[in-house]
Formats: structure tokens, C-alpha cells, sequence
């Protein structure tokens, strides 16, 4: 933390924002009692930053005492924007600290302020002990998010409607529910005359301003990841277990796994969520019958998969999986090796539609897992295991064998093997599994 005297984060004593969507409840004296047997009590002058835009691992603090304003630093020549203003019992943070991630906005002590700060370990043991905090927690922070997008703080996107590449970048933050604010060239005077005193010429477009200071041009989706934290370095080179695609499949697998104790990597090249993540409501998962949105989904996965332990790597694109000295080594596309598993054990391997393994050696693909299922009648189509969720199933891989072993987390902490069947579905199976599939939605 440090005393932020910036004429930007300097403003008039702002009243408290009216909760009026959830987003910003108000803690109970016996929930701030919890937290304190969790957290650090700390006394701050005015001006004093909790946390700033792109950190990672830092805490959630309660105001016990005065006020704290959330703020949006702009780009050059913007002042820092108000997102709100937190009084006594109201919690400050973002869905990032529960996921890993780093914070898109900045916090700062209004007044003097007491705050409990509470790190990522202690709201876990806090909500282990009480689950309406840890529901109350996690459903703020979710609908944060959602107002974030909404009001557009985070990111800005500079760049023209008809670029590919501005597609691509506003495509990357949406699909990590990162909050973004585009300006399009065509038509927004503000954005050309940004440009014009970043001496920015139209053809290094587009352009990605972060925390005011930082300009990026026609980054790629991996050099904005590593600007906002959302890729972690790899805690250690080997695990027992590479899940490469994080949708629901692969999001499933990684609960499971991390939860029965096995150190659990899960790769994306794009986003976690997959296909899933783009629905905006999701009526036949199962557990939720009022249906849930695709990334409220995937951002609960997430949080409970990296409450097991789960890492992930996003985005990781596995380019190739080939067998080293008795080990399975995961090929990234930047042409980094990123984990090696033994060979007795399994990845699983849930790229979904996308599946088109030719990245898997045949050898290696022996004990890949794809995430499939041989339960009678469901032979024929693939299945998030245990998301519920079916899915058509994908083409074959011609480079995988006809039969190959595989194991699979079907039933919670039943591991068990089987043999994938040497057929697969014939026409009208797969328009039966189609059938289902759309029956199902
Ligand atoms: C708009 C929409 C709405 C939907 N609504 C419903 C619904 O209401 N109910 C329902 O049952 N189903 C629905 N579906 C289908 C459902 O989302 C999918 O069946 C489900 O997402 C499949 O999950 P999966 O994990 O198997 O694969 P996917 O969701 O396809 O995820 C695969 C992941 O693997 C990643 N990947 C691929 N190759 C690589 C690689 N080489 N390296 C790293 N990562 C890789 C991809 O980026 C992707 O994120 C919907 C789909 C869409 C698009």
C-alpha cells in the first residue's frame, strides 16, 4: 500500500453509493467478527491506496471505519472515474481476488479509514465456516463485475470498427469478462485526438490503454494477458495432471481432480468458459433451476477449482503433447513446455467442438483422456462429465487409435478406467445425440 497524493485520485468527499443491485452489501457485526479472526486490522490515512489496477494476491478489506472510493484510472488527459464509494461494514474488492487474477480497478482511502484486510487463504477458512458470507461474497463480487462491463471500466480499445484486430482484442476481453471500454475510430472524435497526443499513427492500430499509463499496439491476445495479470507463471514444472480446455468439461475435470489431491493445470487458448460462457442463460445445468448465465457459470468453476488448488494458464494453447524420459510433456504455443506429467498418468483433454488434436502424438494419445462417456445410450455423444451439459460430440481425430484406455471423474471420487469404444456413432446415433443435445436446451 502506498500514500497516493495524485491530483487524479484527489476528490471531493463523495457519499456512499446506494446499494441498489446486490453488488454492495453491508456485513453483519457477527461476519466482520469472523473476518477479524481471518483478517488484519489496519488504520490508513486518506489518500493511502488498498490496492491499484493490476495487482494480484491482494486481500479484500472491510471498511470498518470512514470511507473507500473505487476508481477507474482514464487514459492520458482523463481524470481517475468514481465506480463507488464504500462506507462502514461494506466489503472492497473484485471477482479477480477470488479467481487469481488482477484487479481492474484501484481503491482508495477517502477519509481515514480502519480496514480488516482479509488475503485469499483467510476468506476461504472465513467461508468454510460460514456459507451464506462466502455466498454473499461471491454473488457481489459477480454482480461487480457484471456493473463494470456495464459502466466500462478497466480497459480501454481504441481502434476502428472495420479492423480485424479490434474484433479480435474486444473478443479476448469479452470472453475473459474483462471490463473494456471501446472507442471506434469511425466515429469517436475523443479517441483520434487520444491518439493524436500519443503520436500513435492509424496503422499501429488498435490500441490498448491500461491504468493510464500504459499503451499497448496491436498487442496479441497473450502480450494483453500478461499486461493484466490474467496469465499466472507456473508454480512448478510438473503435474499429475494437464486439463487442456477449460470449458465446462474441462472446468468439471479440474474440480474433481484438484479435489481428490491431484495438482491440476488447466490450459485454454482463449478463455475459460468455452462455448458455454457465450450463452447468456443456461437452463439444463444441473443445480441451478432457475438456469444460471454461461459466465456466471464458468466464474463459479473457476473459483472452485482454484479453491482446490487448481492453476490455470490462460490463454495456453497446447500445440503438441509428445512422451519425454517416461513423461507426457504438454507443448505450449509460444514453444514452451509447460508441465510434464509420468506417462502411467492421464491428461484430459475437453476441446470440445474445437478438437482436432493433431498437436497429440499417436503414442501420447494412448492415454489421453478424451471427456466421453461409455454409459449405455450415451455412447454416442460426447458429455461434460458431471457438468451435465451434452454436447454434440466432435469429428474423430484421425491420429487417435481405435481403442485406447481412459479414465475419466464421472461420479465425484469414483476414478475409473475403461475401454473407449472401437466404433463410433454411426450416422443416425450422432443425429439421435444431435436430437438430444437440442431436446436438452
Ligand atoms: C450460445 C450457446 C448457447 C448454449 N446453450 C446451451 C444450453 O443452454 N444448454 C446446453 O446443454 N448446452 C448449451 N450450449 C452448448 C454447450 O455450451 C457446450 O456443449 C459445452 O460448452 C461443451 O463443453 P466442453 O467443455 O466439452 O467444450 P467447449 O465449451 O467447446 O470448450 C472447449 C475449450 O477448449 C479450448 N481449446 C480448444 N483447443 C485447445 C488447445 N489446443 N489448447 C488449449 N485450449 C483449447 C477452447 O478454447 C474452448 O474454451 C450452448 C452453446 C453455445 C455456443
Amino acid at each position: 500500500m502506498s500514500t497516493n497524493s495524485s491530483s487524479e485520485l484527489e476528490m471531493a468527499d463523495l457519499p456512499e453509493t446506494p446499494d441498489t443491485t446486490g453488488a454492495y452489501p453491508r456485513l453483519n457485526d457477527e461476519q466482520i467478527l469472523l473476518l477479524s479472526q481471518h483478517g488484519e486490522r489496519k488504520v490508513l490515512a486518506e489518500g493511502t491506496t488498498l490496492f491499484c489496477a493490476g495487482d494480484r494476491d491482494c486481500g479484500v478489506f472491510v471498511v470498518l471505519d470512514g470511507k473507500v472510493r473505487v476508481v477507474q484510472e482514464e487514459g492520458p488527459g482523463g481524470e481517475a472515474r468514481v465506480i463507488a464509494v464504500h462506507g462502514r461494514g461494506r466489503f472492497v474488492g473484485d471477482l479477480s481476488m477470488l479467481t487469481g487474477q488482477a484487479v481492474y480497478v484501484t481503491a482508495v482511502a477517502q477519509t481515514d479509514v480502519e480496514v480488516l484486510e482479509v488475503l485469499y487463504d483467510g476468506i476461504k477458512e472465513a467461508v468454510t465456516q460460514d456459507q451464506a458470507l462466502g455466498d454473499l461474497i461471491l454473488r457481489a463480487f459477480l454482480l461487480r463485475r457484471n456493473l463494470h462491463a456495464g459502466l466500462g471500466a478497466g480497459l480501454r480499445i481504441i481502434g476502428s470498427r472495420y479492423s480485424a484486430d479490434t474484433r479480435r482484442l474486444r473478443d479476448f476481453a469479452s470472453r475473459n469478462r474483462i471490463p473494456y471500454r471501446w472507442e471506434d475510430l469511425e466515429d469517436d472524435l475523443d479517441a483520434e485526438a487520444t491518439l493524436r497526443a500519443l503520436d500513435i499513427p492509424p496503422d499501429q492500430t488498435p490500441v490498448v490503454i491500461w491504468k493510464a499509463r500504459t499503451v499497448l499496439r496491436n498487442p496479441s491476445n497473450t502480450e494483453l494477458a500478461e499486461l493484466l495479470g490474467l496469465r499466472a507463471a507456473p508454480s512448478r514444472s510438473a503435474y499429475d495432471l494437464v486439463v487442456v480446455g477449460a470449458g465446462p468439461g474441462g472446468l468439471a475435470a479440474a474440480v474433481y481432480a484438484a479435489s481428490e489431491g491431484l495438482s491440476t493445470v488447466v490450459l485454454d487458448a482463449l478463455a475459460t468458459g468455452g462455448q458455454a460462457a457465450t450463452s447468456s442463460q443456461i437452463e439444463n445445468y444441473l443445480g441451478f433451476p432457475a438456469g444460471i448465465s454461461g459466465a456466471e457459470l464458468a466464474d463459479r468453476a473457476v473459483v472452485q477449482a482454484r479453491k482446490f488448488g487448481a492453476a490455470f494458464s490462460i490463454p495456453g494453447e497446447a500445440t503438441s503433447l509428445t512422451h519425454a524420459d517416461g513423461y507426457h510433456v504438454v507443448g505450449l504455443a509460444e514453444g514452451r513446455i509447460w508441465s510434464r506429467t509420468p506417462s502411467s498418468s492421464r491428461r484430459v483433454c475437453a476441446t470440445g467442438v474445437s478438437t482436432s488434436p493433431g498437436w497429440i502424438d499417436s503414442s501420447a494419445a494412448a492415454s489421453t483422456t478424451p471427456l466421453r462417456s461409455s454409459r449405455p445410450g450415451c455412447a454416442n455423444r460426447t458429455l461434460s462429465p458431471s457438468s451435465g451439459v451434452a454436447t454434440r460430440r466432435a469429428r474423430r481425430p484421425a491420429s487417435w487409435p481405435a481403442v485406447h484406455r481412459w479414465s475419466t471423474w464421472l461420479s465425484g471420487t469414483t476414478t475409473w478406467e475403461g475401454t473407449c469404444p472401437a466404433t463410433w456413432p454411426t450416422a443416425s446415433s450422432s443425429h439421435h445425440a444431435s436430437r438430444s443435445g437440442a431436446a436438452a436446451r
